[in-house]
């Protein structure tokens, strides 16, 4: 079987080469609400969560969407990998994808200096081909569902799960009666 040679610049790159900063951040107890505005106004889709000078993880545009707008940052952010500078960009892409995260905290002597992000390792051709969401087409977090050899977010999965169980029945000849 022919295939197309698997172009991977990350083995060149560092996390350095490729992030996005500085961060912008955010404290743990503003709202989601605070966090939308701040996002927009940036153009970003991630914001550091940080209490003081002490980072505690990562906020996604989704997660903040999907959440009340009174609801504080600490209860929608996720707990995010901390990487270097000067770790290679392969290896992030790596990490991102096994926990499923959309970003990681880039830190320098314990302080947070930015994020990385799927993105940023996308637009650098970094980690071959990511998956997409076939719903709305985020990189966000994206599962891929064995079964259905295709892959959703987090966000999708729910809406889409019933329709795959009712394919999956048909496929196995399991009917009612
Ligand atoms: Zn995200
Ligand atoms: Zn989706």
């Amino acid at each position: 079987m022919l295939r197309k040679p698997r172009v991977d610049r990350g083995e060149a790159l560092t996390v350095g080469d490729v992030m996005a900063w500085p961060a912008i951040a955010i404290d743990p107890a503003q709202s989601a609400e605070d966090a939308l505005i701040r996002m927009r106004a940036c153009g970003i889709g991630h914001l550091l969560v940080e209490r003081g000078r002490v980072a505690l993880g990562i906020l996604c545009e989704r997660d903040a969407e999907s959440a009340r707008p009174v609801r504080p940052v600490v209860d929608v952010m996720r707990v995010a990998a901390f990487v270097s500078p000067f770790d290679g960009a392969t290896r992030v892409a790596e990490i991102l994808r096994a926990s499923h995260a959309c970003a990681a905290v880039v830190c320098v002597g314990g302080r947070a200096c930015g994020l990385v992000t799927r993105g940023d390792l996308i637009r650098a051709e970094v980690g071959g081909r990511w998956p997409r969401c076939g719903s709305c087409r985020s990189h966000h977090r994206v599962r891929v569902k064995r079964s259905a050899g295709v892959g959703f977010c987090e966000a999708c999965l729910d809406s889409v799960e019933p329709f795959e169980f009712e394919e999956l029945y048909v496929d196995l000849g399991v009917g009612d009666g």
